[in-house]
């Protein structure tokens, strides 16, 4: 199977490159792309020996051409967007994985659906900005949609094989998605407001790049991923709930009308779900250890508490007003993650400035890429000035 990965130097893309290493009989890389580490990338192409490779710049492709060139690579650089799309679209290439982080992700990973290729699905944001068009471009090509996310990958696992997307018709009453809870889901509320992004980003069970390790501390990234779930399987609003699961060990469960509830356990690593969806339908080796029950000992189950995680209710509230709701939502936090990062807004001010922001712009519909792209601009820029507005950390 030759692949193209989108994000290769990020914690999904290098967890990629795990798995594809083990097995080199069965798969073949033909692009990579990274975005500023290019030391990385550089490495990785003298590994991989791909016929492409994308940076975010003109001066970061001559970088790495340099680096390329000196280690005898016949790596081929290009660099921006309409490269990014170019290595997702390839004739040659039949499985993308779509691994940027972000906004950024959306015109390639939707590229990859538009080609019809084996979309392996990391960047969740593409699906909850641009869901209706995104779904319609994969049943117009007839490609195939499988979801690297534990949750939904688990959801995907545990739903009949000819599932079509019709939920009364296969007998599932509930799609349970569950979460961790993140870093802060026993901390005292009012230790909250001080929490610094170095506390945020320690996740206790999985190891993730910065941006997804602050969603999951604010279990935004519970919230997107009750969006995506919502896309992938065609799934109301009130048929997803969410599920304190501090220990980690079960990815999800779908829940039958018969009382059956079939779920997915396996440690938290992420070359699991990676594994299935490159070799599916087919199972290969992760390299992940094998689950021992006995030394997990206990699974608990807590409801999540939405005094202390506003922005999963901002998700749902989010879905059900449906239009340009999501892509606004999705904006504003990728504009409050980067900004609590950078220090200039505090832990609590994120679902603060996501809220304002929803409450500000207009609702619109997003039957197009460009009204979604609108509705990215507009959040983007709502939350920005909101941001400008209040001056340094809120609450
Ligand atoms: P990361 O920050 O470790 O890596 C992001 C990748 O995207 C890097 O290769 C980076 O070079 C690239 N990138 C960043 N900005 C870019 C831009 N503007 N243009 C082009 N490329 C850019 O992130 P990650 O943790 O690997 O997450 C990637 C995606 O997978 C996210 O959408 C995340 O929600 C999803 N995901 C991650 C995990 C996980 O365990 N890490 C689990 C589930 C879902
Ligand atoms: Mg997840």
């Amino acid at each position: 199977m030759k692949l193209t990965i989108l994000g290769a130097t990020g914690s999904i893309g290098v967890s990629t490159l795990d798995v594809v290493a083990q097995h080199p009989d069965r798969f073949e890389v033909v692009a990579l792309s990274g975005h500023r580490q290019i030391e990385v990338l550089a490495a990785q192409c003298e590994k991989f020996r791909p016929a492409w490779a994308v940076v975010g710049s003109s001066e970061d492709a001559q970088r790495l051409a340099v680096l390329l060139r000196k280690a005898g690579s016949p790596t081929e650089v290009l660099h921006g967007e309409e490269a990014l799309i170019q290595i997702a679209s390839l004739p040659e290439v039949d499985a993308v994985m779509a691994a940027i982080v972000g906004a950024a992700g959306l015109k390639p990973t939707l590229a990859a659906a538009r080609a019809g290729k084996r979309v392996l699905l990391a960047n969740k944001e593409a699906l909850v900005m641009a869901g209706a068009v995104f779904m319609s471009e994969v049943r117009c090509s007839g490609a195939s949609l499988l979801p690297i996310d534990s949750e939904h990958n688990a959801v995907f696992q545990s739903m009949p094989h000819n599932y079509v997307g019709n939920m009364g018709q296969s007998g599932v009453r509930r799609i349970l998605l569950t979460a961790s809870g993140g870093p802060f889901r026993t901390m005292p509320l009012d230790q909250l407001a001080h929490v610094t992004p170095e506390q945020a980003v320690a996740h206790p069970n999985w190891t993730m790049g910065r941006k997804i390790s602050v969603d999951s501390a604010t279990m935004m990234n519970k919230g997107l991923e009750v969006i995506e779930a919502h896309w992938l399987f065609n799934a109301p609003a009130d048929r997803i709930e969410v599920v304190i699961h501090p220990q980690s060990v079960i990815h999800s469960l779908v829940d039958y009308e018969d009382g059956s509830v079939l779920a997915q356990l396996g440690n938290p690593d992420m070359r699991t779900p990676i594994a299935h969806a490159l070799a599916w339908p087919e199972r290969i080796d992760s390299g992940v250890a094998a689950l021992d029950l006995f030394t997990i000992a206990q699974l608990n189950f807590e409801r999540p508490d939405l005094v202390r995680f506003p922005c999963l209710s901002l998700a749902y509230q989010a879905l059900r007003a449906n239009d340009n709701a999501a892509a606004v939502l999705n904006a504003a936090n990728e504009v409050a993650v980067s900004a609590f990062l950078g220090g200039q807004l505090s832990f609590l001010g994120i679902a603060d400035l996501i809220a304002a922001t929803l409450d500000a712009v207009p609702q619109a519909a997003v039957p197009d890429l460009a009204d979604v792209l609108e509705a990215d601009r507009q959040g983007r820029t709502t939350a920005m000035k909101l941001l400008e507005r209040n001056g340094g950390p809120a609450r």
